[in-house]
C-alpha cells in the first residue's frame, strides 16, 4: 500500500555514532551494533480513530531512531503494517454504518497526512493485511501441517452467538519444544515482557486475548485463523476454509517478508509488549527458526485528564484535529517531543502552548544568526555534537532540546554567534522540525 510523501533529505557535517537504546527484553540501554544496515518494524494503526497522541508520539519517537541511524550512515529498511480489517474496526464500522473499507481506506488517509505533516520519514514497505492474506495464510497452512497449530471446536458465547468450528490456534508448548537453531537460539514465552505466567494471563485477557476458549490447548495460545462468521468479511484459503488472520502472525509475517533476517528493532507502543511482541515472536520462530529481532523498544502511554488515551475511553486527542484549528504540526512534534518516549505522560493544553512559544524562539533564533555576516559557527557545530550525544542515548529528545534551547538563547543575546543555517538543517536532519 503507499506510504506519505517523505520529508527532504538533509545531511550534516561529520557523522553520528551509532545509537544506543532501551532493549525491553534486555531490561537495559543496549549498544545497537549494526553498522552496514538496519531495519525497523514499528506496529501500525488500526485505522479508526487515527491518529491520536499517543499513534503521533510513537511514530515521532521511532523516528528519531530512524534519524538516527540514517546520520551514523546506516541505511535503515522501515516496515510498518496497517491493520485494516480487524474486531475493532469492523465494530466502529457497524456503529456509524460505514462500510468497513471505506472506513480503512479514510482513517489510513488520515493517518498519512498526519504523519507527512509531522515529518516522520514514511516506510519503505507500508503493508495493509488485507493485501497481505493471499501470501500469509499458506504460512499458517504450513504450521498446521507442521503440528505447530490446531483447530478448536465451535461454541455459543454468553450473548448466545453462535460460533462456528475450525478456529486456528498456535501451539506454543509445541513451539517452544522446538530445536535450538544453529546459533543456539530457541524461544520461550516472556523473552521480551519477563513477566510472570500469571501476569500474562491477565494481561492476555486485557488485551483481546481469549484464555478461556474451550478447546484451546494452551490459555495462551494465540489465534492464528478466525473462520468466517456471519456479516464478517472474509477471504478463502485453503485447507484453512474462508476467514481472516490473527493479528500477531499478520504483524510477525509482514516483518518477516520484508526484511531477510531478524529485525534490528521490533518497536511499539509498551502495551504491545506482551502479547503482541512477546508471542510475535514465537510466530516468528515457528515459521522462520530465527529470531524475530534483535532488540525490542517501548514508547509510554500518552494520558488526557489523568487517564491513559484510548479509543474505549474517548478521551482522545487527534493531531488531525489540531491541524485543522490551525496548529502547527512541528510544534505538536516539538509537544512529544519534550517528554522522553520511555516514560508515561499527559497531553495539556500548557504543553503546546510551550512548544509554540519553543518554536518561535527557533525560528527567530535561527534566521537571526543566518543573516550576521562574519559571525562564528562554533556554537552550532558545538550544537551539533551535543544533539547527537543526546540523541544518540536512548533517543534523549528532551536533552537535545535543551541543548538547542541553549543555543538560541547564546544567538539571541550575542551578536558574534552565527551558524543558523547548520541549527537549520540540525533541526530538520535530526529532529525532524522544520523551520
Ligand atoms: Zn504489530
Amino acid at each position: 500500500m503507499r506510504a506519505w510523501d517523505a520529508p527532504a533529505s538533509v545531511t550534516l557535517p561529520g557523522q553520528a555514532a551509532l545509537p544506543r537504546i532501551f532493549d525491553t527484553s534486555a531490561g537495559e540501554i543496549v549498544q545497537v551494533q549494526e553498522d552496514k544496515a538496519a531495519s525497523l518494524y514499528v506496529c501500525g494503526i488500526t485505522p479508526y480513530d487515527a491518529t491520536h497522541m499517543g499513534h503521533a508520539s510513537t511514530y515521532v519517537a521511532f523516528d528519531l531512531l530512524h534519524r538516527a541511524w540514517l546520520d551514523a550512515g546506516v541505511p535503515v529498511t522501515y516496515v510498518q503494517n496497517v491493520t485494516d480489517v480487524d474486531d475493532p474496526l469492523l465494530e466502529r464500522a457497524t456503529a456509524t454504518n460505514v462500510d468497513w473499507r471505506e472506513l480503512a481506506e479514510d482513517q489510513t488517509e488520515l493517518f498519512r497526512t498526519d504523519m507527512k505533516a509531522l515529518n516522520v520519514i514514511p516506510p519503505a514497505h507500508y503493508v495493509g493485511v488485507v493485501e497481505s492474506i493471499e501470501w500469509l495464510f499458506p504460512l499458517i497452512e504450513d504450521l498446521f501441517r507442521r503440528g505447530l497449530a490446531y483447530r478448536v471446536p465451535g461454541f455459543t458465547d454468553e450473548q448466545g452467538v453462535v460460533h462456528p468450528d475450525g478456529d486456528v490456534y498456535l501451539d506454543l508448548k509445541a513451539v517452544r519444544e522446538l530445536p535450538a537453531n544453529a546459533e543456539g537460539y530457541s524461544w520461550a514465552p516472556g523473552e521480551v515482557c519477563h513477566l510472570s505466567r500469571d501476569e500474562m494471563l491477565e494481561i492476555f485477557a486485557e488485551r483481546g486475548g481469549d484464555p478461556n476458549r474451550a478447546g484451546k490447548r494452551d490459555a495462551l495460545d494465540p489465534l492464528l485463523w478466525r473462520v468466517e462468521r456471519e456479516g464478517e468479511p472474509s477471504w478463502d484459503a485453503g485447507e484453512l476454509g474462508a476467514g481472516r488472520p490473527g493479528w500477531h502472525i499478520e504483524c510477525t509475517m509482514i516483518a518477516r517478508r520484508f526484511v531477510d533476517g531478524s529485525l534490528t528493532v521490533q518497536a511499539g507502543g509498551n502495551d504491545l509488549t506482551f502479547p503482541h511482541h512477546d508471542l510475535g515472536a514465537g510466530h516468528s520462530w515457528a515459521v522462520s527458526a530465527r529470531p524475530h529481532a534483535k532488540h525490542y523498544a517501548h514508547t509510554g502511554m500518552v494520558g488526557l485528564d489523568g487517564h491513559k488515551m484510548s479509543k474505549s475511553r474517548g478521551n482522545l486527542v487527534l493531531v488531525s484535529r489540531l491541524r485543522a484549528a490551525g496548529e502547527d504540526a512541528n510544534a505538536i512534534r516539538l509537544a512529544i517531543m519534550g517528554q522522553h518516549y520511555r516514560s508515561d505522560w499527559f497531553w495539556t493544553d500548557e504543553l503546546l502552548e510551550h512548544a509554540k512559544a519553543r518554536l518561535d524562539t527557533y525560528r527567530h533564533a535561527v534566521s537571526v544568526a543566518e543573516g550576521r555576516e562574519g559571525s562564528s559557527d562554533e556554537a552550532a557545530v558545538e550544537l551539533l555534537t551535543a544533539v547527537r550525544e543526546a540523541l544518540g542515548e536512548d533517543l534523549n529528545a528532551p536533552a537535545a532540546l535543551a541543548a538547542v534551547d541553549a543555543w538560541a538563547v547564546k544567538a539571541l543575546a550575542d551578536t558574534t554567534v552565527g551558524g543558523g543555517a547548520l541549527v537549520r538543517d540540525i533541526l530538520a536532519a535530526r529532529l525532524g522540525v522544520v523551520l
